[in-house]
């Protein structure tokens, strides 16, 4: 189809929220930055940075937009493997590699791959290749907070599984304030919380070295744990390979590497067994694809992270989409009203993929616009 990129905008908003943290961040306010682009054929598709618990820089977003606008302009937007190829690898000596810039590429070619779906009448999800109807989904969360003990980490838990329906809960450690001990608590407590038919996931951001990692790996070998998710540092390839080789826990990361080649390293050196790719980091659905096509070539599954609104059309799109994350109230209060049609678990555990044309979610603009920032 002859369909030309005319313009893109850039739009930024934020809202307070109560600050929590993990092993590595701390996070204050909401944010969100929206991404739209118009075709000369009437069409427009939409992409998003934001969403999930993390607090990016917004005021780095629209520059970066403006950088790319400049070769976006008059370019075919269902073709998003060049564009993502030309704007992401072809601009390395002149951006870098990976970084802000990238997640703002990932915006943009989301916002494209909206676009091919509504010329096309398909989801995104059906174009990357529709394998589930349905995928099972965790609650994120399990954060460090004021004033939040063992009893309020407990009521989240049980909220997560008897309000929201999950059979799967993740929490955080590596706080350096807590450390092994206090963080064992945590994780004694979660399972004590949820019994023992409910998945636990576990998560530290990065937080240690290995021999903290190997440690905690060891004493959560008692608490089945589901996952360890980033034990490490991301490009500390030859640590995951040692932590992977020597503990029964499933090694989970990705979520924080941009590209195909971080994951082959990752692999080549067998880093882990569990896949977090998220599309809006990566940058965007063709390579956050390919990452996943690369995981079930050897065998592995991939659970995304991120927003669950953005990652549900991949996680469900291939056969070794395992699990899907998703950001519940808890985390913040307002997101549950941020996106249409609202997605929420059903009685099993599992959300359903939407199959309307595009992305499949809109932003509730009237709830944003309240909350404009740029
Ligand atoms: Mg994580």
């Amino acid at each position: 189809m002859d369909i030309k990129i005319t313009n893109i905008t850039s739009e930024s908003f934020e809202w307070e929220r109560p600050g929590i943290w993990n092993g590595m961040h701390f996070y204050g306010p909401g944010r969100m930055h929206k991404v739209t682009i118009s075709t000369d054929q009437g069409i427009e598709g939409i992409g998003w940075n934001g969403g999930t618990a993390a607090v990016r820089p917004n005021e780095f977003y629209r520059p970066y937009v403006e950088y790319y606008k400049s070769f976006l302009i008059g370019q075919n937007p269902l073709e998003t493997e060049k564009l993502t190829l030309d704007l992401g690898e072809k601009q390395n000596k002149i951006l870098g590699s990976a970084g802000l810039h990238t997640q703002v590429l990932a915006a943009l070619m989301i916002a494209c791959w909206d676009i091919k779906g509504k010329v096309k009448g398909q989801s995104i999800h059906t174009l990357l290749g529709g394998a589930q109807k349905r995928v099972r989904a965790y609650i994120a969360g399990g954060y460090y907070a004021k004033n939040k003990g063992l009893k309020e980490l407990q009521d989240e838990l049980l909220y997560n599984v008897n309000e929201l329906n999950a059979t799967a809960v993740k929490i955080k450690i590596g706080d350096p304030q807590a450390g092994l001990a206090t963080d064992m608590k945590r994780v004694a407590a979660a399972r004590a919380a949820i019994g023992d038919h409910i998945d636990l996931l576990v998560d530290a951001n990065c937080a240690f070295d290995l021999p903290t990692a190997l440690a905690y790996a060891k004493e959560m070998e008692n608490y089945d744990v589901y996952w360890f998710e980033e034990p490490l540092a991301i490009h500390d390839f030859k640590s995951h390979k040692t932590l992977n080789a020597g503990t029964r826990l499933t090694i989970a990361t990705g979520e924080n590497y941009y590209t195909l080649a971080d994951f082959e390293t990752l692999l080549e050196n067998k880093g882990a067994s569990m896949l977090n790719v998220d599309a809006t980091i990566c940058p965007g659905y063709d390579v956050a694809l390919s990452v996943a096509k690369l995981a079930l070539e050897k065998g592995l599954k991939i659970a995304p992270h991120g927003c669950q609104e953005l990652q549900l059309p991949l996680v469900a799109a291939v056969p070794n989409g395992e699990l899907l994350e998703y950001y519940p109230p808890e985390v913040d209060e307002l997101r549950k009203e941020l996106f249409y049609p609202k997605l929420k678990l059903d009685s099993d555990g599992y959300v359903t993929v939407p199959d309307t044309p595009g992305i499949g979610f809109e932003l509730n603009m009237d709830l944003l616009n309240r909350y404009r920032v740029g």
